[in-house]
């Protein structure tokens, strides 16, 4: 049985916006998985044509080329590809960094960059992690030193996602190593022809294998002055931080969503599957993992459905999105692996969505923040 459950923020032009997801992502996405896997990314043609079909940017104003909506239509996208296992186009990356120019962007920049975005012409990716600082972020090296009328990039970035079709790149760098946080900004860099910019390997992962993850390089690239987010120096950190509750709760909404799909796919197999003359989904065991597994989504879905009440509310503290993102990541990786033992060997093959599933899994617990810096946001708003 589909679990049943009313979601409070449902409405008709959503569910309409959903219908159009799941073709999109049943008749184009889907087919080409397995080939954007081999290949570690899904090219641009996809890119466009989800920006053809306004599946890009829904929560970004119509002014700038945007649908008009909110998180929620974000939301039915995120969790459509979820619940299938499709993790190869970052929408969720591509968004996050067209919230950065919305919030903290000039007008110019918003101009420049969201309608492009919008289109799919533009992919967005997202560089503050490098090889020596990930979860403090206050140790990265990247410099971009103000020369003349632009600024000259030099460093190192790895892990970004997007990183290989990515038209349009926010690289957080120090522009005066001096002043800690209060010296750190963010730069917008344009990909194409981009002298002394260098996409270094698509990186092999243990999951997310059709999703580009990249190293850049930045060996004296330079950008107008223009460039700088917002216009203003040292305000990186003051960016990052406040658009954190946006990106948590989209992983903690995909990690639900994730645990659905994979939920529905094992009761299937589980019906079908005999062993000792009946069918697995009669062993009570079975019954008892399901049901644990049927609980746990019910009880996420219900928190994170509040959640995105708030967001759409303006009221979602960075708090309570690190808590979606830390409960759903972790219950994602029980659940996932709950699932896969009751395939048996078949849940140990990649042909099988929750295969690919538990091997995805894994990163929600590490990027966008790791469990362990979760705890600490939340045991300091305690
Ligand atoms: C598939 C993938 C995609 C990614 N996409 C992007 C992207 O698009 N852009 C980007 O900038 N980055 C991206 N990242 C990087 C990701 O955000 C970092 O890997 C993550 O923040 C952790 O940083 P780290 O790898 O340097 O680990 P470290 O910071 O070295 O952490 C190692 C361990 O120490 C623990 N630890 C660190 N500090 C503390 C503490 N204060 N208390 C307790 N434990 C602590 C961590 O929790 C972890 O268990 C991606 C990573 C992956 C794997």
């Amino acid at each position: 049985m589909p679990l049943q459950f009313e979601r409070s923020w449902r409405n008709e032009e959503l569910d309409a916006l959903r219908d159009t997801a799941v073709r999109f992502i049943e008749s184009e996405m889907q087919p080409q998985d397995e080939a954007a896997r081999k290949r570690g990314h899904v090219g641009h043609a996809l890119w466009r044509r989800a920006g053809e079909l306004g599946l890009l940017c829904t929560d970004i104003p119509e002014e700038y080329g945007g649908g008009g909506g909110d998180f929620r239509h974000e939301a039915v996208i995120h969790e459509e590809m979820a619940r299938r296992g499709l993790t190869g186009m970052s929408n969720s990356v591509h968004s996050i960094v067209a919230h950065y120019f919305l919030n903290h962007g000039t007008e110019e920049q918003k101009r420049r960059y969201l309608p492009a975005m919008a289109r799919g012409e533009l992919v967005g990716a997202i560089a503050m992690t490098e090889p020596g600082a990930g979860s403090d972020l206050q140790g990265i090296r990247t410099r971009a030193v103000r020369e003349g009328d632009g600024y000259v990039i030099d460093g190192s970035k790895t892990f970004i996602t997007n990183g290989y079709l990515a038209g349009v790149i926010l690289v957080v760098c120090k522009t005066d190593p001096s002043q800690g946080a209060r010296g750190t900004s963010i730069l917008i860099v344009e990909t194409k022809d981009r002298e002394g910019f260098k996409v270094g390997r698509v990186l092999d992962k243990m999951g997310m294998k059709a999703q580009d993850t990249s190293e850049l390089f930045f060996d004296g690239v330079r950008v107008p002055a223009e460039n700088l987010l917002g216009g203003r120096e040292g305000q990186g950190f003051f960016q990052l931080m406040s658009d954190l509750p946006y990106e948590r709760l989209i992983i903690g909404l995909a990690a639900v969503a994730c645990m659905e799909g994979a939920y529905e796919a094992t009761l299937a197999y589980v019906r079908e599957r005999k062993a000792f003359g009946q069918p697995i989904a009669e062993m009570q065991n079975t019954k008892f993992k399901l049901a644990e597994v049927a609980t746990q989504i019910m009880v996420g879905r219900a928190f994170i459905d509040r959640c995105v009440e708030q967001i759409v509310a303006g009221t979602l503290d960075t708090a309570t999105a690190s808590m979606a993102k830390l409960w759903g990541s972790e219950a994602q990786g029980r659940v996932l692996d709950e699932l896969v033992q009751l395939h048996g060997g078949y849940g140990f093959m990649n042909e099988y969505m929750v295969t690919r599933m538990y091997a995805d899994a894994r990163v929600q617990r590490i990027y966008g923040g790791t469990s362990e810096i979760m705890k600490e946001v939340i045991a300091r708003a305690l």
